[in-house]
């Protein structure tokens, strides 16, 4: 069973002070807007619809907290495309995500979604150093793997652990796509640890298909590790 298949929406929360559900372990997803973050989330839920909740008017700024059952929660963060608003809402914004960030207990980790075309973007570099400091890990999804060849992919995966190595050696990388629902496994075998879950039972269909071809869909721990491009 997908690892998020239970998810289900349960509460947004707009200010510091506003309730925040009660929790004993939670990862949150980050990510640029449009970078796919929505998506890597439906995919991980085996849900089509589950984080476009967190779309829906009024909550776009919001951190949304979805429920996975026995006190433990996937949290969908604002997009980064939200920093650029003017200067007072986006200060509000900060407080929010910061505040959270750096003093929510039940916080594991958190998934970054990068779009694997534009990875390490400033405000991606930026949220890695500010929750870095909190010393809990990251886990990259390079997402939209689908989109550059085998090789490519391959590649922009050795530089971004390379990158990560020199940053921290807790956080780690893996290609990620939604569309081709590639690297779910990789995913889940991460946040299931860190939730304290037992990693997902479900196996791939062994019939012979695209998603079944040799694929470059490896994990690695943010060290520089040759990938390997067949086999996954
Ligand atoms: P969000 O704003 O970060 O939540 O991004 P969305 O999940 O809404 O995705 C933004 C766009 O990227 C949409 O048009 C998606 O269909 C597309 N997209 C998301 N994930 C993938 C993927 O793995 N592969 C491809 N080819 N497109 C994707």
């Amino acid at each position: 069973m997908p690892l998020f298949q239970k998810a289900s929406y349960s509460i947004s929360v707009a200010k510091p002070l506003d309730p925040y559900p009660r929790s004993c372990a939670e990862i949150a997803f980050a990510g640029r807007s449009n970078a796919g973050k929505s998506s890597a989330i439906n995919a991980l839920a085996g849900q089509r619809r589950l984080a476009f909740v967190s779309k829906r008017p009024g909550r776009t700024q919001m951190i949304n907290f979805f429920s996975l059952g026995e006190d433990r929660f996937l949290v969908d963060l604002p997009g980064y495309g939200f920093a650029t608003a003017p200067g007072a809402t986006r200060s509000q914004w900060d407080r929010l995500l910061g505040t959270y960030l750096k003093h929510r207990d039940a916080l594991k980790g958190i998934a970054l979604v990068m779009d694997i075309r534009h990875p390490f973007t400033e405000l991606d570099l930026q949220l890695i150093d500010f929750f870095g400091q909190t010393e809990k890990p990251i886990h990259i999804l390079l997402t939209k793997a689908d989109k550059l060849s085998q090789a490519r992919a391959g590649i922009v995966l050795r530089d971004a652990a390379a990158t990560l190595a020199r940053l921290s050696p807790r956080h780690s990388v893996q290609l990620f796509s939604s569309l081709k629902h590639r690297g779910v496994e990789e995913a889940e075998a991460v946040f299931s640890r860190w939730l304290g879950l037992q990693a997902s039972a479900r196996q791939e269909s062994k019939k012979p298909g695209p998603q079944n071809r040799p694929r470059v869909n490896f994990n690695t721990r943010g060290r520089n590790k040759k990938p390997r491009a067949k086999g996954g």
